[in-house]
Parts: structure tokens; sequence; C-alpha cells
């Protein structure tokens, strides 16, 4: 039992991004976004979450791909490749405005379309430039999200150069891959995809690599157990960071949200009495961390608070919100931002900020009074979406949420004493709420006094222990 806690139970707690706000005219920016949250968790400092879409073009035609397969077709006027001087105004615009907002991290995925079509020369010009000009200002963490189809031991080389972690897309076994992931001749790409995995694995075992892991997205022909045995039996995998798709209220799929909502508390419980200590699974270490002691709970309001406030640069520098949103509504990808012609702290000071910090929950929404809100923050903003009421509503996988944090809480009772479990989502859900509303009031929150009052009386939990529950 020692070992399985011990297991679950990483040093580091690795999350996402971000953060901002109002209207330009209520408020110095500069001022709200540098106070608002900045020291909800000490042990997680705050990170500016951007996807860089550093190629606007794919080898691959997946049919869900909300990128170029759905309505937005904003790509086709786009640049197929980001220039050299755009990723050179997006550094400095990234830098500066890091330093501007007090953001100590920026956490970079270098993304597309498929980042690798860019050129391994390229591609490494491009991590020099965003080097040269974020670091001066934030640390900078480099990652990038391939489809496998080009990657080779020279690719792999030039991450590790970089120290980019990387992040692969394999969606199931190859029947199931095939369907959703063929190229643009029609043919699977499942084979190309485990050569590319195996290469990964030799090199992770050789120590060139530090950190890749599988991206997935859950697929309803997959039950629970196919998908874990796949992934962990089959493939060998250790990390896997398998996510809902982008439904929302205007296109959701009854059955698909049926699937989604069974699947993520039964992986939870899959994961956490099979006892295995290589095995990663990002969404049950999101759902438990935060039961376990309360850095976990601060760290996950940091990282909802940041998820929220997610950026993406398109190819021809336009800023966005996160990428998931520009292809839920025009109002998010035509916006006018440019890195040429705003900083971020601007950026953040544009009315839309408002409609999506409305992500967080509006007082009285059914959210607020969650007793998950804390863990869930009411879940990505994308699956929240509504024509009419934008983000006000509850994610469409709501009562898949619920399933996996009460399979969370049920499996840390076992160990905790339930009162200090309790306490822990009362600490994340009352810390979020407060942020939140300073988020949409646009009132700073004074860190220290922040941090003092949402600290309850409880000793903090540690590791240790847990280890000898
Ligand atoms: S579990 Fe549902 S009601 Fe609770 S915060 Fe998440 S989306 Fe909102």
């Amino acid at each position: 039992m020692t070992q399985l806690l011990h297991c679950k139970v990483p040093d580091g707690l690795s999350i996402e991004p971000t953060h901002s706000p109002m209207e330009a005219h209520a408020m110095d920016a500069q001022h709200l976004v540098a106070g608002r949250w900045q020291n909800v968790s000490p042990s997680a400092p705050r990170q500016l979450y951007v996807a860089f879409k550093v190629a606007e073009v794919c080898n691959l035609a997946c049919g869900y791909c909300y990128f170029f397969e759905q309505a937005d077709q904003s790509h086709s006027t786009a640049p197929r490749y980001m220039s050299d001087t755009v990723v050179e105004q997006s550094a400095r615009f990234l830098g500066l405005g890091a330093k501007a907002l007090g953001i100590p991290n920026v956490a970079l995925a270098l993304h597309g379309g498929e980042p690798l079509m860019l050129g391994k020369k390229r591609f490494d010009r491009v991590c020099e430039i965003l080097k040269a000009g974020v670091t001066p200002h934030a640390t900078l963490r480099l990652a990038v999200q391939t489809n496998g189809v080009l990657l080779d031991q020279e690719w792999i080389e030039l991450f590790a150069h970089h120290d980019i972690a990387i992040g692969l897309s394999i969606d199931g076994s190859r029947e199931i891959h095939d369907a959703a992931r063929p190229d643009k001749k029609g043919r699977g790409s499942f084979d190309r995809v485990v050569k590319a995995l195996r290469l990964l694995q030799e090199n992770e075992s050789r120590g060139t690599i530090k950190k890749f892991g599988i991206l997935s997205v859950i697929d309803p022909a997959m039950s629970c157990d196919d998908v874990y045995d796949f992934f962990f039996r089959e493939l060998g995998a250790k990390s896997l960071y398998q996510r809902a798709p982008n439904l929302n209220w205007a296109d959701s799929s009854e059955s698909t949200i049926a699937h989604v909502n069974h699947f993520m508390a039964a992986m939870f419980n899959r994961w956490a009495y099979e006892d295995d200590a290589v095995v990663q699974i990002r969404h049950n270490i999101e759902a438990l961390h935060p039961l376990l002691h309360d850095e976990g709970a601060f760290a996950r309001v940091t990282n909802i608070l940041d998820l929220t406030q997610a950026i993406s640069i398109r190819s021809n520098g336009d800023v966005c919100p996160d990428d998931s949103l520009p292809p839920v509504s025009m109002r998010y990808r035509q916006l006018g931002t440019n890195v040429t012609n705003c900083s971020l702290e601007t950026f953040y000071s544009l009315p839309i900020w408002n409609e999506i910090n409305e992500a967080l929950g509006e007082n009285g929404s059914e959210c607020r009074t969650c007793e998950w809100f804390g863990l869930c923050g009411g879940g990505p903003a994308v699956t929240r979406y509504h024509e009419e009421d934008k983000f006000s509503k509850r994610s469409v996988f709501c009562a898949g949420y619920k399933r996996l944090y009460e399979a969370s809480r049920e499996y840390v009772e076992q160990y905790l004493d339930p009162s200090d479990v309790r306490a822990r989502m009362r600490l994340a859900s009352e810390t979020l709420t407060r942020h939140a509303d300073a988020l949409n009031a646009g009132t700073p929150l004074s860190s220290d006094t922040d941090r003092a009052s949402s600290v309850p009386s409880a000793a903090i939990l540690t590791h240790s222990s847990l280890l000898h529950a």
C-alpha cells in the first residue's frame, strides 16, 4: 500500500497556465494581472501557457481536428509556416509581457498543424530565437506536440538539445487510430506513429530524452480497459494525457458524452488500484493531488486560473485566447491583436476576457455551489460554451467530472482522515472562488493576505505522512 501511494504522488505538480483580464479603461492591466493570483501556490509558480503555431499545415487529415476539419477555416489564408520575423516579434511579446505581468514561467508548445513540417533547421532556429527573447525575462519551458509521422533520430536529438518535452498523438489500437488519423491519401498512420513511439522509448531508455508522453482523445469505440491495456501493456507507455473531445452545448453528442462520463472514473479506478509505479495519467493526477495536501489544492487552483487564460499565437502573429476557443466562434479569432501591434498586457485587457473569465463560473451558477469547484473549475472553457450563454453553463462533461472526483476522494479516504480531505476540497473551492471573483470584478488580491487566510488550521500533509498512513 505504501508503494502504491508513493507511486501516485509525483514530487512536482505540473499542470497548466495563465491569466489576465478586463476592459482596458477599467484599470491598470499590469497591476491587475501581476497581483491577481501569483502566490496562490508557492509550490506551483504561475505559468503563461502558449500554443505557438509554427506550422498551419499538416500531413494528416484527422476527422475531428478542430483546426483544419471544422468550421474555422482561417488557416487557409494564414502563412503555412511562421516566419523568423514573426518568431522574433513573438519572443519579444512573450518575454516583455511575462516581465511586465510578473509571470515567472512561459510554457510554450510548438504546435500546428504538424510542427515538424517546419523542417529541422528552421525548427532549431525558432527555438534559439524564442530562448533569446524570453529567457532574459522568464523561464522558458518548451514542448512539442507531434503526430510522429516525420519523427526520426535527428529530430529527437534536436528536441534533447533544446530540452523540449515531447507529446505524441496516438488515439488507440490500429483500427481506432487509422480511422481517426488517416493521411491525406486516406492511408492509416498507425504503423508510422508506433515506429515513432518505439524510437522515443529507445531514447528514453538511453537517457537521450527525459520527458515524453502520449496525447490521446477519448474514443467511444474503446472501453477503459481497452485503452489501459493497449497503451500501458501493449505499447509500454508510461505517461498518458487522454482528453475529452472538444464538445460544447451546441454540438454535443449524447452517446459520446455518456461514454466520456463513464470513462474518466473507470480510468481513475483502474489506474489507482492497478498499483503500477510507472504509469502516470495526467487527468488522474490532477484529480488526486489536490486531495492529498494543501499545496496540491493551491497548485490546482493556480493551474485552473492559468489555463483559463492560456493564449495561442498564429503563424501570422495573431494573438488569440486558448487554442480550443477560436474554432467555436469568430469572436475569439478575429480580435485584431497581433504580436506586432499589442503587448500581452493590452491583449489581456480586451473586453473578450470578460466572457472567458466567466468560464470560472458566475455567482450563483451551478459550478460555484458545487463541492468540486476547486478541483474542476467548471471544466475546460470550450466544453461549457453555448452560443447565447457563453460560458455560464457547466461543462457538458459535468457528470463525468463528478464521478472522477468522487472516485478520487473514495480512494484517498482509505488512507487519510476524511475531514482533512473535505477541508482540502473546501480550501480549493474557496480559494478559486475568491480569485475568480477578483478576476471578474477587477479587484487585485493581496497575495500575502490571501495566502494567510486560505491556509486552514489543519496540518499540511506531505508525501511522507502519506507513506506512513
Ligand atoms: S463538476 Fe460540474 S458543476 Fe461541479 S464545477 Fe465541474 S462542471 Fe461545474
